[in-house]
């Protein structure tokens, strides 16, 4: 098999949807499992990168070694298990999320649909257990296989193996840049589906558009119609979704907060209570603020986007000043939910 040449001093302004111009040395994308794995022992695996969609990601600066771009494409029904209600689905790192999904839609499939509409690969989905609207990866996951990057053996994580917790795997944590996921695998409802429609506006856009008795399709339309309203089109305006993750904290810090800010908005989660970063970063007045090219987003303030030729550092500085001020004014410490290179 022919291994692609690195192409050198390559631009990644159009691998980040953050739009940040920032070079990789040497960047290969891989369309075949065995050409990545080839890849793999060819290049020394040290000073290796991997990027997907690159729609969770800030550079910050040039990226040395190897960036390996995956692109391994495929999805496909491996089992309709004719007597339960699952339908085994299996989609390769390099799908486009949201295609899986509309395309698990069209063949009639149920557990997707609230995460309609969110960028980046499948490859990359259970990194960080993506989640919306009361849905998570982890609710239908059954299984991803990973190359190991060290060794170029292929081996497979069910779900206990992945730990999920909310916008967490153990990819984040014991094995980062130790795995590259090549295909995640789903247990998709061919009926009695588990419909969510009690999250955020929901069940309101669903009354807007004359849905009563809601499909998997319905819901999905509902949540694609909410989130072009909301956030801004990483074709537009760079971004890369909620810069930050919801702090979630103890009862009693919760109420001493309630006390002094009454409007707090908030959701208890077990014993502990979340509270929107996006509240606490527009209560600190940062919301549609904009210096030079970086900029926190007018409608949701969760989001920091980049106006043209902001540079990575310049986001982390606002990002650094977000922080700062929140912690100031609510003893709050907001942690990035985007990946932040190096
Ligand atoms: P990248 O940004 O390319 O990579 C993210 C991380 O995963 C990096 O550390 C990278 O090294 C690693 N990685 C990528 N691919 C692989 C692989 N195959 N194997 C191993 N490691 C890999 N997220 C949510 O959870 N919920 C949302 O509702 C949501 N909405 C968003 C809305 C907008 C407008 C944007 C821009 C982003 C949003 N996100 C959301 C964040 C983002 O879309 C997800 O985190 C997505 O899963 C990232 O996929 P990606 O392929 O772009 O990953
Ligand atoms: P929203 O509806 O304005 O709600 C603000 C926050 O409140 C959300 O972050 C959400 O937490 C929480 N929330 C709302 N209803 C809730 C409920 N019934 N129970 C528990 N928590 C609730 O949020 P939004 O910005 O428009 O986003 C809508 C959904 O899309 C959210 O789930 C959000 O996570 C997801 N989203 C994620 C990203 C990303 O990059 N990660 C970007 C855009 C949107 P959670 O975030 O924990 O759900």
């Amino acid at each position: 098999m022919n291994l692609a040449e690195p192409q050198k001093n390559f631009s990644l302004k159009a691998y980040n949807t953050f739009g940040i111009d920032q070079v990789a040395e040497n960047f290969i994308s891989v369309n075949h499992i065995d050409k990545l794995r080839e890849t793999l022992l060819k290049y020394a695996t040290k000073d290796l990168f991997v990027l997907g969609g690159g729609s969770n990601l800030l550079l910050t600066q040039d990226v040395p070694g190897l960036t390996l771009h995956i692109n391994l494409k495929g999805k496909e029904i491996i089992d309709t298990y004719d007597a339960e209600n699952c339908v085994l689905v299996k989609a390769m790192a390099g799908e486009v999320w949201h295609e899986f999904v509309l395309w698990s839609l069209e063949n009639g499939l149920g557990g997707l649909e609230n995460l309609s509409l969110i960028p980046g690969s499948v490859g990359a989905a259970p990194i960080q257990n993506i989640g919306a609207y009361g849905v998570e990866l982890k609710d239908s996951f059954v299984r991803c296989d990973a190359v190991e990057i060290e060794t170029g053996i292929l081996k497979t994580f069910d779900k206990a193996a992945c730990e999920f917790d909310y916008r967490h795997s153990v990819f984040k944590t014991k094995f980062k840049n130790k795995y590259i996921i090549t295909a995640v695998y789903f247990c998709l409802t061919k009926q009695n589906h588990l419909l969510k429609t009690d999250y955020g506006t929901i069940q309101t856009e669903l009354t807007l558009q004359g849905v009563e008795n809601p499909t998997p399709s319905a819901i999905s339309k509902a949540v694609i119609s909410i989130r072009q309203q909301k956030l801004p089109d990483p074709k537009m305006i760079g971004n890369s979704g909620s810069f930050f993750k919801n702090p979630v904290v103890e009862k009693t810090i919760f109420q001493s907060l309630k006390e002094k800010y009454p409007d707090m908005p908030f959701y208890e989660v077990g014993d502990l209570v979340k509270i929107p970063a996006g509240w606490l970063i527009e209560q600190a007045g940062f919301k549609g603020k904009r210096f030079g090219d970086a900029g926190v987003h007018t409608k949701q303030a969760l989001v920091l986007v980049n106006y043209g030729n902001a540079k990575g550092r310049d986001i982390l500085a606002l990002s650094d000043k977000i922080q700062q001020t929140v912690f100031k004014i609510f003893g709050i410490q907001l942690l990035p939910e985007v990946n932040i290179y190096p």
